[in-house]
């Protein structure tokens, strides 16, 4: 080894150990800005580092970069929060192809190589491929440019076994003499394109995130298999890293909806709750609540609860429900804001909206943390949030939500439910908790109602 390469190892070292911190706090949301950074300058660093190999041809790299600069800078400034999940899968994609590109490239540039560097690089042809067709499915599914529901036909399964046992038939042959199997390689490209786009479409509905997080998770493998087979350490930590962390993520959400992964994957979700909706949901009378209502409501209150869901981000409502939140508080109210771990699109997007508009971190309360001193909340105030408190998920077994975890706002003394009208949430279902007799909805825009409500208590003064 020579003093360079040692040199640049030695930095991959400390790039590794920024990405370790960051990732380490970027698990609480009061540290999460700073692990970010310190992960980005961990980032910066490898690829600084990278640059020092020698014999690369810069103009190609320098173009690169100022490509993918441009489409990252536009996409930062551009993309919406609510649309978080396409973007991150599209980023997925273009990770895997990536690696699927690498592995091509280096094979055909060496062919003759060991079975190790063969098995690596059949690998990242294989999750690469997957993680990009798969993730351009899950971008068109959540865009609707495709339709989101869960796509299935009989014998499905049967055909996916086919085509995995196919790749892995491929890749057999391929690892045993790479030279001589060059076409091999290419049925294993191709094989791979097929394989995540159907093993992605029996996926829909509200599972589509948790695909989006396993698919970062292949992304991450694709990468690592492609560091082994250049031999660049930093992508085999980052890779495994983004792999590990992925994975965790993914068993977070199936856990917050009570599901397993295989259940997730193989159970075609969406194209069943289309059904149930249909059917037979709740019936029965709501109570609708004017401005006026809602202001004596919450004036008179010693606890109040805010629900925040997907309407929320949708409506932007941010602000001012800190706003509402703090006359509440000079009112004499204690206010909490009750975090369910899958409200929204993606973990953790209630936190990030809420730390925009600057709430502070220990009015932030988790499901579990909340349930059980429900009965002596005065008032809940659900903006924007449906699936995460429908309380099906606790008494309705017929209901495709059952066994989900729920803030049980329908505990509380008085429930009021701030959305535009009486459809469904995200898993496409009819909500009892809006019929229930401590119920209010109050109807119209989150943002605008709240504005309302802000106006009431100022006017009041
Ligand atoms: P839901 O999608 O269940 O409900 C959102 C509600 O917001 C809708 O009923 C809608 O009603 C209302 N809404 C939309 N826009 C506005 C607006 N401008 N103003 C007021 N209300 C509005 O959201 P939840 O957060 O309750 O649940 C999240 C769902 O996503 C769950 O099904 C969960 O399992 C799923 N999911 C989430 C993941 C995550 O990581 N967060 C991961 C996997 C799945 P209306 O149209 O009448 O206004």
């Amino acid at each position: 080894m020579n003093g360079l390469t040692i040199t640049i190892n030695f930095f991959y070292i400390i790039s590794a150990v920024l990405f370790i911190f960051g990732l380490k706090m970027l698990s609480s949301p009061a540290t999460a800005r700073k692990g970010n950074l310190i992960s980005a300058l961990g980032m910066l660093l490898a690829i600084v580092v990278t640059l020092l190999n020698s014999g690369l041809d810069y103009k190609w790299i320098v173009l690169g970069m100022v490509i993918g600069s441009i489409i990252g800078l536009f996409a930062a400034y551009k993309v919406q929060m609510t649309s978080m999940p396409e973007m991150v899968a599209l980023f997925n994609g273009f990770g895997g192809i990536a690696s699927m590109l690498l592995a091509w490239s280096e094979f055909h540039q060496h062919p003759e190589i060991s079975v190790f560097i063969a098995v690596v690089t059949f690998l990242s042809a294989l999750i690469g491929g997957v993680t990009f067709s798969g993730s351009m499915v899950a971008f068109g599914k959540l865009s609707e440019i495709i339709p989101g529901k869960a796509v299935v036909f009989k014998g499905q399964h049967l055909v996916n076994g086919a085509i995995l046992l196919a790749a892995l038939a491929g890749g057999t042959i391929f690892a045993m003499n790479p030279a001589e199997y060059y076409s091999a390689f290419i049925l294993i490209i191709i094989v791979a394109l097929l394989f995540g786009v159907t093993s992605v479409i029996p996926i829909g509905g509200a599972d589509m995130p948790v695909v989006i997080s396993l698919l970062n998770s292949y992304s991450g493998i694709a990468a690592c298999a492609a560091g082994f087979v250049i031999h660049n350490n930093i992508l085999i930590v980052a890779g495994a890293l983004v792999g590990a962390s992925g994975i965790i993520l993914t068993k977070i959400m199936c856990k917050a909806m009570n599901r397993s992964l295989a259940n997730v994957l193989f159970s075609g979700f969406g194209s069943t709750v289309a059904t149930q909706a249909a059917g037979s949901g709740p019936q029965g009378e709501v109570k609708p609540a004017t401005a006026e209502d809602v202001y004596y409501i919450l004036e008179a209150a010693d606890t109040v609860a805010i629900v925040p869901g997907y309407g929320l981000a949708v409506a932007q409502a941010q602000h001012v429900v800190r706003e509402l939140g703090d006359l509440l508080e000079e009112n004499g109210t204690e206010v909490m804001y009750a975090i369910h771990p899958v409200a929204g699109r993606m973990p953790g997007h209630m936190n990030v909206l809420l730390a925009e508009a600057n709430v502070s971190y220990d009015q932030l309360i988790e499901m579990d943390d909340i349930n059980p001193k429900m009965d002596t909340v005065d008032v809940c105030v659900v903006i924007g949030a449906n699936d995460v408190v429908n309380p099906a998920a606790l008494d309705d077994e017929s209901s495709p939500i059952y066994g989900m975890p729920i803030i049980e706002t329908h505990r509380a003394k008085t429930v009021i439910v701030l959305k535009r009208s009486m459809n469904p949430g995200f898993a496409g279902i009819q909500n009892a908790l809006f019929f229930s007799p401590n119920a209010r909805m109050y109807f119209g825009d989150a943002k605008a109602s709240i504005q309302n409500l802000v106006g009431e208590f100022k006017s009041s003064d």
